[in-house]
């Protein structure tokens, strides 16, 4: 489809679901603002993810950490001196771009001979993506501090708290959902690469692998459990997902595997998600700089060791970016949004099939205001129901129940389904299952 982004970026924003940061202050640029339906398809794929690997499995518990930590994580974590990218500035215009990303390389010095210039760059530089900032009032006492730029350290920080004051035991796992910040030299495509985003990540703790084949089973389990995540919850399309195996040149400085999940965005094959094997490399660190000790003791064994982890990392806003661009879709007459009902913002309208009928105004209420007991239901009363079901399509939502005279005397209601567009009739009393049946 031609133009995709553009037309997604001009639905989010048209129907709410991401707005530009302080438009009204000429913007900032980069930053994206979740509008009334956007956070609610956050909050549903946030809700999702904790259901399915916390409260739906025994071996992981939650945490949720502070965005500032003591300065000396980041060092034990190697991110002062490893969490870098090369940087590279064109002499011409003074733009910086990442040097390892060739293709915006070639199309600013293309831009640049589409003017008669030629783009030179300087040399690479790196530079480090931790947001810095200052930690007191007074001068002399003053520190630097960061915001975190991943939500994973505060897990091994917190480790020692976590196996004393719960019943967990290896292997179990630790999820976290939360902001993290990075400085990146080249953000862009919408909320694909921002400098402030959301992640939910998981460290799972195994014992030290006395074989290769030890913790590549464990590895394997967690890449199929990520891709019943896509499949199963976010509903994209299989098709769409591929496996990257990093190459060693290519892996973060803690990683002995990683596979990273691309999705094929409008832009081109991106990383969604991340997967790998960090080994024991954070709590050994960590142990080192803090003094304190971090090994685990088995309850039964009695045999004690620092345990090695694997770690999936998904990212809030590219399954959001991922999610609409999979919906969206254009038909003859109409633009909809074709959403897993489980993320979608609102799981049914409900519309009075005129406005100024007191009695068919007062059923219609009712029956919104039952199901929104447990769901999260748009109403709309204005002009005709023809327009109404395309801004709910527009919004993804699965089902628009409308009251009419029928339901006066009988009882039922018109549902109409988003996807097939067919109506059928069904009892008010039914309307709550009916929708929990899909869901
Ligand atoms: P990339 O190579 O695209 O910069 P990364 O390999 O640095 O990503 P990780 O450090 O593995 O990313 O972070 C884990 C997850 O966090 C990513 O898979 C992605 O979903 C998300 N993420 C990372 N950086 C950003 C960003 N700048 N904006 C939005 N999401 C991000």
């Amino acid at each position: 489809m031609e133009n995709l982004m553009e037309k997604v970026v001009a639905l989010c924003k048209r129907r709410g679901f991401v707005y530009p940061g302080s438009e009204i202050y000429g913007g900032l640029s980069n930053s994206w603002d979740y509008g009334p339906a956007g956070t609610l398809l956050k909050n549903n794929i946030k809700n999702l993810w904790w259901r399915r690997f916390v409260q739906m499995r025994d071996d992981i518990v939650g945490l949720d950490a502070t965005v500032i930590l003591n300065p000396k994580v980041w060092e034990a974590s190697g991110h002062v001196a490893n969490f870098v990218d090369p940087l590279i500035e064109c002499e011409t215009c003074h733009e910086r771009v990442r040097a390892d990303k060739l293709e915006l390389k070639e199309e600013h010095e293309k831009k640049h001979k589409n003017d008669g210039k030629e783009a030179k760059w300087t040399e690479a530089k790196m530079f480090n993506l931790m947001f810095k900032t200052n930690i007191g009032s007074a001068e002399d006492t003053s520190y630097t501090a960061y915001l975190r730029p991943e939500t994973a350290q505060a897990i091994f920080v917190d480790f020692k708290n976590i196996i004393d004051t719960t019943r967990v035991r290896v292997p179990f796992g630790v999820a976290q959902i939360g902001k993290a910040f990075r400085n990146e030299i080249t953000p862009g495509n919408f909320i694909f690469r921002v400098r402030e985003f959301e992640q939910m990540e998981i460290e799972f703790f195994i014992a030290p692998p006395k074989s290769e084949a030890e913790w590549q089973d464990a590895f394997e389990l967690w890449r199929k459990a990520v891709l019943s995540w896509i499949s199963d919850d976010l509903g994209l399309k299989s098709e769409k997902i591929h496996e990257f195996d990093v190459p060693d040149k290519d892996r973060a400085h803690y990683s002995k595997k990683t596979i990273d999940f691309m999705y094929e965005y409008p832009f081109g094959q991106e990383e969604l998600y991340g997967l790998a094997y960090r080994t024991d490399f954070d709590l050994k660190n960590h142990q080192e700089m803090s003094g304190q000790n971090l090994q685990y003791r088995d309850p039964i064994t009695g045999e004690t060791y620092i345990p090695h982890v694997i770690e999936p990392s998904f990212g809030v806003d590219r399954s959001i970016l991922a999610v609409l661009i999979d919906a969206y879709t254009e038909e003859e007459n109409r633009v909809v949004l074709k959403l897993s009902p489980k993320v979608a913002p609102y799981k049914a309208a409900v519309f009075p099939l005129v406005a100024n009928k007191p009695e068919l105004l007062e059923k219609a209420r009712a029956v919104y205001d039952c199901l929104k007991q447990d769901y999260m239901i748009a109403w709309d009363d204005r002009g005709n129901i023809g327009k109404r079901y395309l801004s709910q399509d527009e919004l993804g939502t699965p089902f628009c129940i409308t009251v009419d005279y029928a339901s006066l005397e009988d009882g039922t209601v018109t549902v109409r389904d988003r996807d097939t567009m067919q109506q059928e009739r069904i009892a008010i009393d039914k309307l709550a299952s009916y929708i929990k049946n899909v869901l």
